[in-house]
């Protein structure tokens, strides 16, 4: 698998469970080309996000690694940031801070309600309501110009919250919103370990990207070095069979493609 990447892990600067160097290391045995770190950007008061007293050392620390060219597994700098439509200057500010070879653009909240780990709300609202909401988030999250790949699209299904009604519609005129911003979606396998049992997205929205001319790129959301790449061959495999030939790789936010 020497020309995978895996563009989506966390470390103990957010809410991961261990540091650059344990990640890199299963990396190396599984083969990987590439890994980038996405510790979490939340400009909320949550205890899973990186802390600000850390953003220099973290900066510091990951570009480093990310210049360390006698490695065989190359390391890109990433983020995770939360979308919040209200402070899309705030965010701007603290992206142009880091010296990033990619942002991924992730929705969690509706309004305050941190959907994805928080059940308490479920219910209070139809589903679909649920699904519009989440994917307005979306589409301004694309709109934004703040990232280079939307996060695990279809997030919301995450602790099996199903839409009542079919949603191809809403799934469609995102795809093209994110099509028309020019970003990258991510192939986000942890949704298989997950409540939903799923990859983000699922094979219905994989091929409806597909004819919208979306490219892919792999992240495993790895909150633990055990979990690098984890399902990837099922990935590929799924990626090749709906039609994909290539995923995207990245290198200070200019992109270019892998053959799979
Ligand atoms: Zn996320
Ligand atoms: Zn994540």
């Amino acid at each position: 698998m020497s020309f995978l990447v895996d563009y989506h892990m966390h470390t103990t600067f957010s809410d991961g469970n261990d540091s650059y160097l344990s990640y890199l290391e299963v990396a190396r045995k599984k083969d990987l080309a590439e890994i980038g770190f996405t510790d979490h950007i939340t400009l909320k008061p949550v205890d899973w996000c990186v802390r600000e007293i850390d953003y220099p050392v973290m900066r510091e620390n990951l570009k480093n690694l990310c210049n360390d060219f006698s490695e065989d597994v190359q390391v890109r700098f990433g983020l995770e940031v939360d979308y919040f439509p209200n402070m899309e200057t705030e965010i701007r500010q603290i992206i142009a801070y880091f010296p990033v070879d990619y942002v991924i653009g992730s929705v969690h909240f509706l309004d305050e309600w941190n959907f994805d780990s928080d059940r308490s709300l479920y219910g209070k609202w139809p589903n679909d309501v649920l699904y519009r909401r989440y994917f307005e988030l979306v589409q301004q999250a694309a709109k934004s110009g703040l990232f280079d790949i939307i996060g695990h699209f279809d997030l919301i299904k995450k602790l099996q919250c199903w839409p009542e009604s079919d949603q191809t519609h809403l799934y469609d005129e995102t795809l093209k919103i994110i099509k028309e911003a020019d970003l990258v979606m991510e192939l986000n396998t942890s949704g298989i370990d997950r409540p939903c049992g799923e990859f983000f997205p699922n094979r219905k929205i994989l091929e409806l990207a597909l004819k919208h001319g979306i490219a892919f790129t792999l992240g495993s959301d790895a909150h633990d070095p055990s979990q690098v790449a984890r399902h990837f061959d099922t990935a590929v495999e799924l990626l090749k069979e709906i039609g994909f030939t290539k995923i995207t790789r990245f290198r200070n936010r200019k992109r270019s493609e892998i053959s799979i």
